[in-house]
Formats: C-alpha cells, structure tokens, sequence
C-alpha cells in the first residue's frame, strides 16, 4: 500500500497565489509518489517531496522562507522515521540549501537528534552539504512581507511506503519578522511532527499555538477510541480552548489519509495507488 500526503501551508490564502501553490503541492506530491512507486523507502519519499517545496520560491521554506527582524533567514526542519522512532531535527539554519535534508542527516550520520544554529551548520559542513548566500533564500515577495504579521506557507509531508513504513517530514522559515533565535513547532517531535509504526502526522499554523498543544503526537492518543479521521479533527477542536490556529496533515497504517485545519485554508496535495494522479486543493 503506498501513500503520500503534503501541505504548503495553512493560514491566510492570497487568492492570486491558490492557483500555482496548488500545483506545486501536486507537483511535490507526484514527486514523492513516484520515489514510492520506485520501492524506496517513506523516508526517501517525505524528503524528496519536501525539498520540492523547499526549493520554490512562493513556500516559506529553503528559498522563501520568511526573514526575521533582522532581515535573515533562520530555517528549521525535522523529520521521524515512524519504525525505528529515529529522528533528526535542525533549527536556526542560515545557508544549508534543504535544511530537510540536513535533518535527516543529522537523524542518520550524527549521535544526535537535534542540531542547532552554527553547531547544525558546521554539521553540514563536515558532511558536505550545499551551503548558499542570502541572496538565494531572498525573493520579492518575502522583502515585501518584512514586518507583516503573517504565517502559513511552511511546508510537509507523510508517507506510507510499500514496507509498511511511515515517515514525516517538515521544513520552514518560521514566522516573518521573528525575534532572532526564535524556534517555531516545526521542529520539535511531537509538535510539529510525530510518526511511529501506527500513525504520522505534521502540523503547520501559529508554532506558539501548535506546541502548547503537542499538536501531532495527540493524534496518537485519540487513535485508541477513534479513527484517523476523528482523531485529527478532535484534535483541531482541541486548538479552541487556547484559541489556536493549526492544520493537520496525517496518514495512518490502514492507509487512510486526513487533514484538518481551523485556519481559512491549507494547502494540501494526497495520492494514493488507486488514483490517477494527486488530488490537491486549499
Ligand atoms: N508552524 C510554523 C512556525 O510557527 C509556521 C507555519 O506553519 O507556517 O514556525
């Protein structure tokens, strides 16, 4: 049984933007599908998927990724192998190219889990991953949101390989106009992500909200009296009582795909075998 399902973000949707944001969340759905279908592993598959979106400028991830007070790009990624329980995660990375890859470097090369700031970059360096300037990460849309209160473009994935496996991944630049060294949920296990042998899940929205909750590992726990479906949606309402603001997206081993959000969008992209091509949306 294969599936896939990505998110390029929940939060405020720009109408001009639906369109292409779309396409692109197909495009990084097809992209992990196909890594499937070639009998890698959910691992290869989230990966490949999330540096589709990291690597397109209209995603606040890699290139893109909102710019903090200072005008810099601080990145953060984690991702969770749901049958071993490994994980890596870096945050406040300023030039590594796929910070997702760097955290599954870290999950899969190094004696950590979590790698931060310069320690996670000299990390990349001695493991010789591509480094950029600035310039790369900048575009003219995130110099025009300096300042502007906004959220919602990070990006993720979860997969099912054919193995049984599931694995997540997520990768962003955070919130725009942060304070230096300020960490979002992306990277923390259990907020922003969480995967074992039973469920993965990734979660995107406002991080303060997200964390406060452990948005993605409570799914675990309303999975022993609901379906998936049930419990991602609990847990979205679960947001209410601190007036939260998230999206789910989520996979489970029977293969049934969910996600919810209370936000006025999410844009999502799922494929399963029976399918003729992904099925994407906001
Ligand atoms: N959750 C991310 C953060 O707070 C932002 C997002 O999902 O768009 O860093």
């Amino acid at each position: 049984m294969l599936r896939i399902i990505v998110h390029g973000g929940a939060g405020n949707i720009k109408s001009e933007e639906v369109p292409i944001r779309v396409d692109v969340c197909k495009k990084a759905c097809s992209t992990g599908f196909s890594v499937l279908r070639n009998g890698k592993s959910s691992i290869d598959a989230v990966v490949e998927a999330v540096k589709v979106l990291e690597d397109h400028p209209l995603f606040d991830a890699g290139r893109g990724s909102y710019l903090n007070e200072e005008g810099n790009v601080e990145m953060d990624a984690g991702i969770m192998d749901g049958s071993t329980l490994n994980m890596g995660a870096v945050s406040a990375v300023t030039s590594v190219k796929s910070p997702v890859e760097l955290a599954r470097f870290v999950m899969e090369k190094s004696e950590h889990n979590f790698l931060t700031s310069r320690g996670a970059e000299a990390f990349a360096k001695e493991i010789g991953m591509q480094f950029e300037p600035l310039q790369y990460f900048l575009t003219e849309r995130t110099v025009k949101l300096y300042r502007k209160t906004r959220f919602g473009d990070t990006v993720g994935a979860v997969a099912l390989d054919e193995a049984g496996k599931i694995a997540v991944a997520v990768s962003t630049g955070g919130v725009p106009f942060k304070h230096v060294g300020r960490v979002g949920d992306s990277p923390l296990i259990g907020s922003g992500f969480y995967a074992n042998d039973s469920f993965g899940a990734i979660a995107t929205g406002i991080g303060e909200d997200i964390m406060r909750l452990v948005l993605s590992v409570r799914i675990g726990f309303y999975l022993e009296k609901m379906d998936l479906d049930k419990a991602v949606a609990q847990a979205i309402e679960d947001l209410n009582v601190i007036n939260g603001k998230a999206g789910l997206i989520a996979l489970d081993k029977e293969g049934d795909i969910s996600f919810h959000y209370n936000t006025k969008g999410m844009f999502y992209a799922y494929m399963r075998e029976d399918l003729k091509e992904c099925v994407g949306g906001v």
